[in-house]
């Protein structure tokens, strides 16, 4: 009796610890605005933008997905450097999509003139593509408006799937874009001390959203799935993505493709949210299924950020 208790002790024992032992999470990486922001940057800044962020990425063995404004490309006497640079991406195997040409925002836009802008983005990218037997076709919604009516949303879905465009979701996003803000304003004032601080509360504050967002997800749908991260191009991710990148691997994360991070069952739910803000798809997801919203309840960047940016205006 006492050896079956202490062999039932031992499978308790080792047992749990083999099969409950956490599968690893996954996520996918998505980058917004290539080439770069800001749309002023000169292509010297972008390329070395780009350079830091294909080797972070390369060096952590994270596939990305890129979403271009084609817009940024028109600049005279560097289109063809510019260009060069979705080359990058693209000989880095990260495939591109469309984000729109001039990243207008379909909260103020007619519908008609926001089409006509996903069409003139979409020439350059999907020639470059194609040129790589690349057959994906993604869209991002630039501010990842989605329609502030069910009427524009609705027919804007429609012509995006006529296109041949899948949606790309995102779960997670950090507020890059206010701490890479920060970053210039702290540069412009030539303070290096600064740009280290704001730079340390970027991660803390993506690994304080991940706080958020992981238990959201087991709360919304009953398990962690593959989140999918939004960040963008910009001088801030080129110097931290090698941090940031090990510490969300630190927390258990493989990083995936965007299509196996779609092939995940959750993201074949409707996104049922009307509004003119940005969500994440958790949030989306809550609302078609009618759960309480927890938008309000997302941690805020630190209100020193928020007032550095401010004074730069
Ligand atoms: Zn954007």
């Amino acid at each position: 009796m006492r050896a079956v208790a202490l062999a039932f002790a031992v499978v308790l024992a080792l047992g749990p610890a083999t099969t409950q032992s956490p599968a690893p999470r996954r996520m996918a990486i998505t980058i917004d605005d290539l080439p770069g922001v800001p749309a002023d940057a000169p292509v010297a800044a972008l390329r070395s933008m780009t350079d830091a962020m294909v080797e972070a990425l390369r060096a952590a063995q994270a596939p990305a997905f890129g979403f271009v404004n084609e817009g940024k490309l028109a600049v005279r006497g560097e289109t063809h450097e510019r260009t060069a640079l979705l080359e990058t991406w693209l000989d880095a195997g990260v495939p591109l999509g469309n984000h729109t040409y001039s990243h207008p925002d379909l909260n103020t836009v007619p519908l008609a003139d926001y089409q006509r802008d996903v069409i003139r983005g979409e020439a350059v990218t999907f020639r470059l593509m194609t040129a790589r037997g690349r057959t994906e076709r993604f869209f991002r919604h630039p501010f990842t408006h989605t329609g502030p009516s069910a009427p524009i949303k609705t027919a804007f879905e429609r012509f995006l799937r006529t296109r041949g465009y899948t949606i790309a979701p995102f779960t997670v996003e950090n507020t890059d874009y206010l701490f890479s803000s920060a970053t210039r304003a702290a540069r412009r004032q030539g303070d290096a001390d600064l740009i280290e601080k704001i730079e340390q509360d970027y991660i803390a504050h993506t690994m304080s959203m991940l706080d958020f967002y992981e238990p959201l997800a087991r709360q919304t749908a009953g398990r962690e799935f593959t989140q999918i991260l939004l960040i963008h191009v910009n001088e801030l991710n080129a110097a931290t993505l090698p941090q940031l990148l090990t510490r969300v691997a630190q927390r258990g994360y493989r990083f995936v493709t965007l299509a196996s991070a779609m092939e995940d069952s959750v993201y074949r739910q409707r996104d049922g949210y009307i509004g003119r803000s940005g969500p994440s798809w958790i949030h989306r997801w809550r609302a078609t299924r009618g759960l309480p919203s927890m938008m309000r309840e997302e941690p805020e960047p630190p209100a020193w950020i928020l007032r550095l940016v401010s004074s730069e205006r």
